[in-house]
């Protein structure tokens, strides 16, 4: 926080927070007072009122609601926010210098030398295992809202839809309560542990209440991957990391009216392939639960990494179609990233020429 004397002899001052402060800085550099608060809950007081006094024109500077504004103006300080920047988009450099009447600076835009490079599942993410079943064998995925949601992406673009958390569920009930017949038989849900505490339970109650005919499979990775590894009610621990009542998903959905419930390792590929295809068989509804903890977590410990043995790759690039970001292809042989490797093995089952050697092959 500083004072300066900008906009035709005008002091001004600006009050912002998170990614708006550095369009702000962007725009003015030093030329303006900027308070940048660093929490807007709860907001201090005295430091903006002290700012306030300090500065002849205030503005707020923040995307979305008006937390900030509505702040300064209920404890009597006037500032100039929302009827200026609008509810609506997201901020940039250039919005902040429009409104204030002045030019956006010159920007560079790197377009297609840049390749894409959207998010993807990590090394040894237990999710992968269970995508690619479900892909191979074609089957009709409604999906949900965590980390896993990325099975969606190339290559193994395994989930069909995704709307809000829980939908998989209460989707899948009604998709099967529409289309009943085959369709019911080539369709499942995905949903993580946490998700399904959230807001899957409830839907699973009523495809065993209302009797639907349908499988759901909970990826239970053991954590809440998506927001950070927070704990939830499966894992036995509470927000705060200490001992807590954990919750059975087993117990859980058998009290929820499902008879049919299994537990799977999802980097064992073909114990995956016959649950899947066993569940949906079955006229009743069922859970395959898909169990291994995050690859991430502290307590899962990696095993050594694979390594492809050139002699015996035939650069089929079946490997490759896991996704895997330890395994990439050069000089038309699959190479692997030691460096990323957890050795969960799942790529070895593809290959069908014996060419993803473990630790235990070179013994
Ligand atoms: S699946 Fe096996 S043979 Fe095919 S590219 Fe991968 S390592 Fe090589
Ligand atoms: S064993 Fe294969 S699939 Fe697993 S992390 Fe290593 S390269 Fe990826």
């Amino acid at each position: 926080m500083d004072n300066k004397v900008e906009m035709g002899g005008t002091k001004i001052g600006i009050i912002t927070s998170g990614a708006p402060y550095n369009y702000v800085k962007e725009v003015f550099g030093d030329g303006v007072s900027v308070l940048k608060l660093g929490m807007i809950n709860p907001l201090p007081e005295k430091l903006i009122r002290d700012f306030a006094s300090k500065v002849d024109k205030l503005y707020v500077v923040e995307e979305l609601d008006g937390i900030i504004e509505n702040h300064c103006k209920s404890i009597g300080v006037s500032v100039v926010g929302k009827e200026l920047f609008g509810y609506l988009g997201e901020f940039s450099q250039k919005t902040v210098a429009e409104k204030f009447g002045l030019k956006a600076k010159e920007t560079v835009c790197a377009d297609s030398e840049i390749p894409a490079r959207p998010p993807v599942m990590c090394a040894g993410c237990p999710h992968r295992g269970m995508y690619y079943v479900l892909a191979k064998n074609k089957i009709r995925v409604l999906g949900d809202i965590g980390c896993y949601t990325l099975g969606a992406q190339p290559p193994l673009s395994a989930l069909d839809s995704t709307l809000c958390m829980g939908a998989s569920v209460s989707g899948l009930h009604g998709f099967n309560k529409a289309l009943g017949g085959d369709s019911q038989k080539n369709t499942v849900c995905v949903i993580g542990d946490s998700t399904f505490m959230h807001s899957g339970m409830t839907g699973l109650a009523n495809i065993a209440y209302n009797g639907s005919n349908s499988t759901v499979i909970i990826l239970d990775n053991s954590i809440t991957g998506m927001t950070g590894h927070q704990q939830n009610p499966t894992t036995g621990y509470n927000i705060k990391g200490d001992p807590a009542a954990k919750i059975d998903l087993e117990a859980l959905c058998h009290v929820l009216g499902i008879k049919s419930v299994r537990v799977v390792d999802p980097y064992d590929l073909s114990e995956c392939e016959t649950a899947i295809k066993e569940e949906l068989a079955k006229d009743e509804p069922s859970v395959i639960i898909s169990r291994r903890p995050c690859a991430l977590l502290k307590y899962v410990k990696p095993k050594k990494a694979l390594s492809v043995n050139t002699d015996k790759c035939r650069g089929c690039k079946k490997c490759m179609g896991l996704g895997c970001p330890a395994i990439s292809f050069k000089n038309k042989k699959a190479v692997i990233d030691a460096t990323l490797c957890v050795g969960c093995g799942v790529c070895k089952q593809l290959c069908a020429f014996g060419a993803m050697e473990s630790e235990e092959d070179n013994k």
